[in-house]
């Protein structure tokens, strides 16, 4: 449900404003991993932080380690924040040969198997009507293959439960952003037979599951709920500025929607109040380097506010000549290499 604009009053010597929190953030109030996230403090806005998230939510950079990473599945990615399980079905007749070269499974058979695509558009569901050496040599290889998947899976779990313990253990924190789920895996092949909780079923490889020794219970952790969001879309790093100003005796709030005095909102990524000597300060987070667009189209929001302070934070090191002009002639503040910023060189910023 949309929230609606609410006035804010205070400080008392400064104008009010209409504010309302954006729906994006308003959502994760009650998710508990995205509060472990944000308990971080100023632990958010650290090159550590940066790497783990890093290597959480960025598949290209890294080799192919687990399911999600491969392009080939037929049962696809249905979530775009986590990897589902429903990932580990069998690879589509026309992938065979990338998935075996992949899994450097028997490949005699790739062959003979490529010339079924036509006829069989979905394998799996129609070995039926394969003679029954084919169908026992494709059984075998699905088997193979989904083993080694599972086995990839596995140690992606494995690792990132790894850097997250890491993270942990040299921050002295306990951060709470991996979800961990069952999956149901057929013994007969290897692939997952129940997607959510357990259930009879039966298998896509026609054994019937109906008990729990059945499967092969397999808990995988993946990034949870919220989390890349929280990443993707700047949250962490507008949190941990909004945290800096609250260190400094500021009250400080991020992801807000103020309306301008056109009508018409906009998106302040942290808005920072202080009663004496009153201050309001609007603050725009950007992860990269500040470009001259930015700057006036930040210079045009708080000048439709109407406010009195601006100040643009990057995790960029440097500020570009024309870029730190332009700012300057409009009278908003920018302030570089914000990850890893010493307490003394917070100070000296929020020092308004
Ligand atoms: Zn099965």
């Amino acid at each position: 449900m949309a929230s609606r604009y609410e006035i804010r009053d205070r400080p008392a010597s400064l104008p009010p404003l209409r504010v309302k929190r954006k729906d994006a953030r308003a959502k994760l109030d009650h998710n508990k991993y995205a509060k472990s996230l944000f308990a971080l403090k100023d632990r958010l806005v650290t090159s550590d932080f940066v790497a783990l998230m890093g290597e959480l939510f960025h598949p290209e950079q890294r080799p192919k380690r687990g399911f999600w990473d491969l392009g080939f599945w037929s049962g696809g990615s249905a979530r775009a924040d986590r990897p589902t399980p429903d990932a580990v079905t069998f690879i589509q007749l026309k992938d065979f040969r990338s998935a075996a070269e992949t899994f450097q499974v028997d490949t005699r058979w790739s062959d003979q198997l490529l010339q079924y695509t036509d006829i069989w558009s979905d394998a799996p569901r129609n070995t039926e009507t394969a003679d029954p050496e084919f169908r026992e040599k494709w059984r075998e290889i699905e088997r193979d293959v989904n083993a080694k998947l599972l086995g990839q899976s596995r140690a992606e779990s494995d690792r990132l439960q790894g850097l997250v313990s890491a993270f942990e253990e040299s921050h002295g924190v306990s951060l709470d952003v991996l979800e961990t789920t069952t999956m149901f895996v057929c013994r007969q092949c290897n692939r997952q037979a129940i997607s959510g909780k357990f259930k009879k079923a039966k298998c896509d490889c026609g054994e019937q599951i109906a008990s729990l020794s059945d499967v092969d219970q397999v808990p995988l952790s993946a990034p949870a709920p919220g989390i890349q969001a929280i990443w993707t879309e700047n949250m962490w790093l507008e949190e941990g500025i909004a945290y800096q100003f609250r260190a400094h005796k500021y009250d400080a709030e991020s992801g807000l929607q103020v309306l301008g005095g056109s009508g018409v909102d906009h998106e302040v990524d942290v808005i920072a109040e202080r009663g004496r000597p009153s201050a309001r300060v609007f603050c725009e987070c950007k992860h990269r380097e500040i470009r001259p667009n930015d700057v006036l189209v930040f210079a045009g929001k708080v000048r439709d506010i109407g406010g009195q302070a601006a100040m643009i934070f990057t995790t960029a090191t440097s500020v570009d000549d024309r870029v730190q002009r332009l700012a300057r002639a409009n009278g908003v503040q920018i302030v570089h290499s914000v990850i890893d910023k010493p307490q003394e060189g917070w100070a000296e910023v929020l020092r308004l």
